[in-house]
């Protein structure tokens, strides 16, 4: 969106006070995840439940210049507030206004299950060809619609929106906000139905998103649902899809012994799909999407690759190895009586002969209905599981109705706490558990030993070593992300997404595959490329990528890949100057000409920008300030010729924290994001963000003169304990650092490493440590710091990040 105060007041009649010219670009509801304060307005939402008011001083303090509140609070000096009279009202009213505004093809998508998955997929299948805006997670609600609205701009094709009711009248709320032209309704089931009389209820609430829709896409499985839908909506363009013959688009053939396909009828059409996913939910939900992908005319060769190449959307029926051969099944997206049965069907495609449950209290309905416990019970006694771990006060109370031999517990607390989980072995475990319990937590319990090594990187301390370096600067300077080389060997779209979740403005990587990479994950904040190479133009225009134009000859061939794609607009580019790296960017004497061309050619200027060499090294200020005169010089001189002012940028890491009266429009910060600074003032606030961690294999007793490892380089010199850590240099540990060069933490101890340092192994010196197999290794973070490990190295953190190998599993913690 993009309004000023003065319009958002006139379109939502509300009352301003302060500034009426301010830009709004984004509206902020939860002041914990405030990224970015420019062109950004907090808005206290007041519900029945909570006052998002309490938060306002919060959001003031990071640097929120703008509050929408149903009060005035006076005692804040230099804000403006917009006053509404209802801030949920408000938050409709403004979408409604937005959304009405811009001319998208609008896809509204209803149901009880599935909502979330056909949205990502759809996504996933648009977004290349249509710009496409989406939902975030699952807001669907009253406040998420409204959220998920606004999000829309100019560039903008597509819009999918998942729309959720709780309660009856809402929905009439939502359509008039939203009446997609596309209406989707997948499965129908018994969630939130407590709430409604009946299922009849139910779907006809549903059926009123439709109301203005031209067409409507819907599960047909459920007779109600086609009974009405035909009823009400006899004038519009109807198509049913499911497992049922009757439907308009159908699976007629599963996979099975004899046929290795999926086969799926679209009215008198046959499309065939290899099988990859074979549970009915996934199939019906598939089936949603291929109606869409028709309506938006691409062929059934493009819609099979689509298909094939769907992402399993996250926190929905993930199945992982666990311990002691155990097979997870997690299911913590939703619990209802429908999910549950989904559930089951999907576990019955596994081939375990044992089965395990671990199941909470199910919630979203009346907490006294016995009946629905009894159902529950009914259902899992036809999945003949062995046993059974209920979790929770209310489905405790049935435990006599399951048949399998069942545990009680209170909580997930109590669970974990009492060790019963550790005798489960050789099982298909399903873990189905209401969000509030917190299931995640027996995931990991039981898949831990999994990876003994890993490097695991905690974005809560990303994103505040983010903050630390934004409270050095403007809070209207923009901020690029670099995520190069793997985000520095962290990971590639994880922490891209993260990043983009918080509002970051740009983000950097080296070459075009990368940018590629984080596109096709759905990453869509603006994408610099810093060595776009020549045979990769092609696809930085198709993914949208921003190339580092560095010389009257990149300039040249980039400026005809555009033609020859016909491209309208005029494309984003960034002139890198050269102002002494020496390594790529335009020298001084070359900006005429430049200029010239770039005003020849169909492109636009999105920023200027150079890089400092030595802003680590406080020695060399000289230089340093040299680099930024130079670097305002040429800047101005293009931004005046151009008759426009590009963004301009310079200062990396170590430049924000030395230099920052040269932040100008922009900084890029890379390194600083996982917690190293050059600076120690600055350091010293920061959190390391990464761990690279393990676990001892085995123990050995070893003589005096005995030798360990390869070719006898470490001989014993007295007796001691040698642990085997299941690390090597095809992980990413120098070799160089073994025979006492360099130290892992055990015990929160340094112990020195033995011998040579082998493939995919290394052994250390136990000494005295009274360690135990499976005990923690730390290679870095706490005892050895990165720096340290990088000092064994003789290396530097960059280095030491990107060497560590990619079989080696990243996990990323989070509050
Ligand atoms: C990698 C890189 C950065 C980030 O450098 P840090 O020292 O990690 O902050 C900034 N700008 C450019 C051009 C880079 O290549």
């Amino acid at each position: 969106m993009n309004y000023t105060t003065k319009e958002i007041a006139e379109i939502t009649q509300s009352q301003i006070i302060g500034d009426k010219n301010l830009q709004i670009h984004h509206i902020a509801f939860d002041s914990r995840n405030i990224y970015s304060t420019l062109k950004t307005a907090f808005i206290a939402i007041n519900t029945h439940k909570n006052s998002g008011e309490k938060y306002i001083p919060q959001a003031i303090e990071k640097g929120i210049k703008v509050i929408i509140s149903e009060n005035f609070y006076s005692e804040y000096d230099g804000i403006t507030w917009i006053i509404v009279e209802n801030s949920v009202k408000f938050l409709q009213d403004l979408a409604h206004y937005h959304i009405e505004n811009h001319s998208i093809k609008t896809i509204g998508i209803t149901g009880s299950n599935g909502k979330t998955i056909v949205k990502e997929w759809l996504y996933q299948c648009l977004w290349n060809e249509f710009p496409t805006v989406k939902s975030p997670k699952s807001f669907n609600s009253q406040i998420g619609l409204p959220i998920s609205l606004l999000q829309t701009s100019e560039k903008h094709q597509v819009g999918i929106f998942e729309v959720g009711i709780s309660k009856p009248q809402e929905m009439k709320t939502l359509e008039e906000i939203f009446s997609p032209k596309i209406g989707i309704l997948t499965h129908i089931g018994t969630a939130h139905s407590s709430n409604f009389e009946n299922e009849l209820q139910l779907i006809k609430e549903k059926l009123i998103l439709f109301k203005n829709s031209e067409i409507i896409i819907y599960n047909g499985d459920n007779e109600q649902v086609c009974k009405e839908i035909k009823t009400q909506y006899s004038d519009k363009k109807l198509i049913s899809f499911g497992l049922k013959t009757h439907n308009d688009v159908k699976i007629i053939c599963n996979y099975n012994d004899r046929n290795q396909e999926i086969l799926v009828q679209y009215f008198s059409e046959k499309l065939s799909f290899p099988a990859n996913q074979r549970d009915e939910a996934t199939l019906t939900n598939a089936l949603a999407v291929i109606c869409i992908l028709k309506e938006f005319g691409f062929t059934n060769e493009k819609i099979v690759e689509k298909i094939n190449n769907l992402k399993a959307v996250e926190m929905r029926l993930e199945s992982v190895n666990g311990v002691r051969n155990n097979l997870i099944i997690n299911d913590s997206f939703n619990l209802d009586l429908d999910s549950l049965i989904i559930a089951y069907q999907f576990i019955n495609q596994y081939n375990r002969d044992e089965k395990t449950l671990i199941l909470s209290d199910i919630f979203d309905v009346k907490n006294d209905d016995v009946s629905l416990y009894h159902k529950v019970a009914e259902i899992t006694n036809q999945q003949n599981f062995k046993q059974i771990f209920l979790v929770g006060n209310q489905i405790s109370r049935f435990q006599e109705k399951f048949n399998a031999k069942t545990y009680t517990f209170s909580t997930t607390k109590e669970l974990l706490e009492s060790q019963q989980l550790n005798s489960i072995e050789n099982q298909l475990i399903l873990l189905k558990g209401a969000r509030i319990f917190e299931f995640e937590k027996i995931k990991s319990h039981l898949e831990l030993q999994k990876h003994d090594t890993v490097l695991e990187i905690n974005l809560n301390a990303i994103l505040h070593n983010i903050n630390v370096h934004k409270s050095l600067l403007k809070p209207e300077t923009k901020m690029c992300a670099m995520v190069k080389a793997y985000s520095y060997g962290l990971g590639g779209y994880e922490i891209a997404e993260f990043l983009q979740h918080h509002h970051i403005d740009y983000l950097g990587v080296a070459y075009a595959d990368e940018g590629v990479d984080l596109r096709k994950n759905g990453i869509t904040t603006p994408i610099l490329v810093m060595n776009p190479e020549q045979g990769s133009y092609d696809v930085i225009i198709d993914y949208n990528l921003e190339p580092e134009i560095y010389s009257l000859r990149v300039l040249e061939l980039f400026a005809n890949q555009l033609q020859l794609k016909g491209i309208q607009q005029k494309y984003p580019i960034h002139i890198k100057v050269e102002t002494g790296m020496h390594r790529l960017g335009f020298k001084e004497h070359e900006i005429d000409e430049l200029v010239e061309n770039l005003k020849k050619y169909n492109v636009k200027v999105a920023s200027i920008f150079s890089h400092l060499s030595s802003a680590d090294v406080p020695e060399e200020d000289d230089y340093t300030m040299e680099q930024i005169h130079t670097f305002q010089r040429v800047s101005s001189k293009i931004s005046e010729a151009l008759g426009y002012q590009p963004i301009r940028h310079i200062l990396n890491t170590a430049g924000i924290t030395y230099y920052s009266d040269y932040q100008f429009e922009m900084v890029r910060i890379g390194i600083g994001m996982v917690g190293i600074s050059a600076n120690p003032e600055v350091k010293k606030q920061l959190q390391s963000a990464v761990t690279f961690k393990t676990v001892i294999s085995q123990i050995s007793e070893v003589k005096q003169g005995e030798s360990i490892g390869y070719n006898r380089k470490y001989k014993a010199e007295k007796d001691t304990r040698i642990a085997t850590i299941p690390v090597g240099y095809a992980d990413g540990i120098p070799r160089l650092i073994g025979n006492k060069k360099g130290f892992v933490g055990i015990h929160n101890q340094k112990v020195s490493i033995v011998g040579n340092i082998c493939m995919d192994m290394l052994m250390v010196d136990l000494q005295n440590i009274k360690a135990k197999e499976g005990d923690e290794v730390i290679i870095f973070n706490g005892n050895p710091t990165l720096e340290e490990f990088s000092g064994y190295c003789q290396t530097i953190p960059y280095e030491v990040l990107t060497s560590i190998s990619r079989r080696v599993k990243r996990i990323y913690i989070k509050d």
